[in-house]
């Protein structure tokens, strides 16, 4: 949540950061703000979305070669123009902009009250600047030395970047819990949020590593930990195009990125299902392959979207490889006293790899002697480097805030690892598990097909598009995907929605039925296919809006009456996969039909740093 970007080097600064926050607006888009040196530091921000600070900008002349900015999700302080980032210290001198949560501001804002300090904003990160600040005036000490003073006080989460007028060639830069990467040009760095706003000027990046502090000045970059050592980065190549961070012709980030699922679930096939020697090589799974085998439990923590590829991987894992599954919110797990074993293995689901929540879980549970196994898609990120080891999803940069492509690599790489698993261990029989193999790599083409025919989705969009309520219902490997079907609606388009298994429905939801409340089954042929034809009979009975994902060719759901959308056939292990595209569909095109901003959903973000 939230981006930063910076710049020093020898061009002008503005259009950079510009540029770059927004490329980052998909982190938070509460209020924008950038910080330049002229005799001092000029700070403008506004709030909103970074257009309104450009349009405020349009005109003036701001030729400084170093600067800072910030694209804003507040946690404390509403939206506004005096919360919004940079802020200024009480003094001028320090302007910092900041990622994350400072959770003891309260008792540090009334140290400083009773010094007589006053503040101009309502966040945390005011108070952590004027700490700052103040240490910086009573010591006499360098804007560095200040800092690692106040951050051994600090109890949080952050990244911050601050500029110095008295040092108007340096900026500074620390995280603990919140990402940072520092590209490295020719005579200039750009730091920010993640890669997206540097990957145009260099492909040379260095990761912050928590309790990390950078300095810049002039051309030279010098890491140091708190206790004042110096660190020697780590230059890393980054493998992105910037095609990939860009809209190509699509009219929002999400469309694209669901039209693109053919070709990175073939990217995340490729290399790893070897169809002529009939195997999975994954060289993360291989390397633990004994652990896998032999665990006693597998626990997935993760939140939101890859929560529900964690439930699918419950059904998965445990019908292939036997081994018991639980899967957990990463935010209630951290909080509560879970027991961990010695033979618990534990996976962490993440798109960003920088989900608090997950982040801490996995500490807690690496503390307690579990193997960790990350399933990311950012490479680089902080869950992989905490991770034993792990599997990359290669979506590639996913910009929607609505999670698409990375949910459906997601569920590629869990069931090839719960194959690689259950071979190893012999739960599967040869031919299921070639089976298993043709049918993932038939997911491509299954996608591509529904993608090329949208016609039918958006026509029932436009039909349900003012509702007010929306039941999604489905069993076994389809109840994940009825939750994740709800989960995106509420997302996109703001209509009140529900998942449920389809078996529950008689024990609460239908009390909700009547002729206004379109109920969505995700009704695929499977073991469970009939009954849940006789729970949509239900439906009809008591004339609720039927709308069906169903089976290609499929006659049973021929007495039924409502709006049927039809997905190629695939194993009911696989079929998740694939039943989740067009649910993706509807929730874009009733997001659009509802005049939404559908990139950029009210309240939300992408990459969850703050719990
Ligand atoms: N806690 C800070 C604020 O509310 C930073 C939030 C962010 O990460 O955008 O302003």
């Amino acid at each position: 949540m939230c981006g930063i970007v910076a710049y020093i080097g020898h061009r002008e600064a503005y259009p950079i950061v510009l540029k770059g926050l927004k490329r980052l607006e998909y982190r938070g888009y509460d209020s924008a703000g950038v910080a330049l040196i002229s005799d001092k530091i000029d700070v403008f921000k506004k709030q909103g979305k970074v257009a309104r600070l450009e349009e405020s900008l349009l005109g003036t002349h701001l030729p400084s070669t170093i600067g800072i900015g910030h694209t804003r999700w507040a946690t404390h302080g509403e939206p506004s123009d005096r919360n919004a980032h940079p802020h200024l210290s009480a003094s001028g001198r320090i302007s910092m902009i900041h990622n994350g949560i400072i959770e003891n501001y309260a008792s540090l804002k009334q140290e400083l009250l009773n010094k007589g300090y006053q503040f101009n904003s309502d966040t945390d990160t005011e108070v952590l600047l004027n700490f700052i600040d103040d240490i910086l005036s009573n010591n006499k000490c360098s804007l560095e030395e200040a800092v690692r003073i106040a951050l051994k006080r600090v109890v949080g989460a952050y990244v911050i970047v601050m500029l110095d007028a008295e040092n108007p060639d340096t900026l500074i830069a620390a995280r603990k819990g919140s990402p940072l990467v520092i590209g490295i040009g020719e005579n200039e760095h750009f730091l920010a949020s993640d890669a997206s706003p540097i990957i145009e000027y260099t492909k040379e990046v260095v990761y912050i590593n928590d309790y990390e502090l950078a300095i810049i000045k002039g051309n030279e970059l010098v890491l140091k930990n708190l206790g004042n050592e110096t660190i020697t980065p780590f230059v890393h190549q980054l493998d992105m195009e910037l095609a990939a961070i860009e809209k190509g012709g699509y009219e929002h980030f999400m469309l694209k990125e669901i039209h693109e699922q053919p070709t990175t679930i073939f990217d995340c096939l490729r290399g790893r299902l070897d169809m002529v020697n009939g195997e999975i090589i994954m060289a993360g799974v291989q390397e633990h392959i004994e652990a896998l085998k032999n665990a006693k439990r597998i626990i997935v923590v993760a939140c939101g979207t890859s929560w529900h590829a964690g439930l699918v991987a419950e059904y998965i894992i445990e019908e292939l490889c036997r081994i018991p599954v639980e899967v957990e919110y990463a935010s209630e797990f951290r909080y509560r006293n879970p027991i961990i074993e010695k033979g618990d293995v534990l996976f962490a689901i993440s798109q960003s790899g920088e989900t608090a929540d997950t982040l801490v879980a996995i500490e807690k549970a690496k503390q307690q002697g579990a193997i960790i196994f990350g399933i990311l898609n950012v490479v680089g990120s902080s869950i992989a480097r905490i991770s034993h080891a792990g599997a990359y999803t290669h979506a590639g940069p996913e910009i929607g805030v609505a999670s698409t492509k990375a949910f459906t690599a997601q569920l590629v790489v869990l069931t090839m690892i719960a194959l690689k698993i259950a071979k190893a261990k012999k739960t599967i029989s040869d031919d299921r598990f070639l089976h298993l193999m043709q049918e993932l790599n038939a997911v491509p083409d299954k996608v591509e097909s529904i993608l090329s025919n949208t016609e039918n989705i958006q026509a029932i969009a436009q039909k349900h598009a003012l509702a007010s309520s929306f039941l999604y219902l489905g069993r076994g490997y389809n109840f994940p995907v009825a939750l994740e079907g709800a989960l995106k609606l509420k997302e996109i388009s703001y209509i009140h929605a529900e998942g449920y298994p389809a078996a529950e429905m008689k024990h609460g939801p239908i009390a909700l039925v009547d002729e206004n409340l379109p109920v969505l089954f995700v009704a695929t042929k499977d073991a469970y296919h009939e009954k849940v034809i006789s729970n949509m009979q239900e439906i009809n009975a008591r004339k609720g809006k039927l709308i069906a994902v169903v089976t290609e060719g499929d006659q049973s759901i021929d007495s039924l009456t409502g709006d049927l959308i039809f997905v190629p056939e695939a194993d009911e292990l696989i079929a998740p996969i694939i039943n989740v595209v067009p649910l993706q569909l509807l929730s874009y095109y009733i997001g659009t039909a509802r005049g939404l901003d559908v990139d950029r959903p009210r309240n939300l973000a992408k990459s969850v740093t703050v719990e």
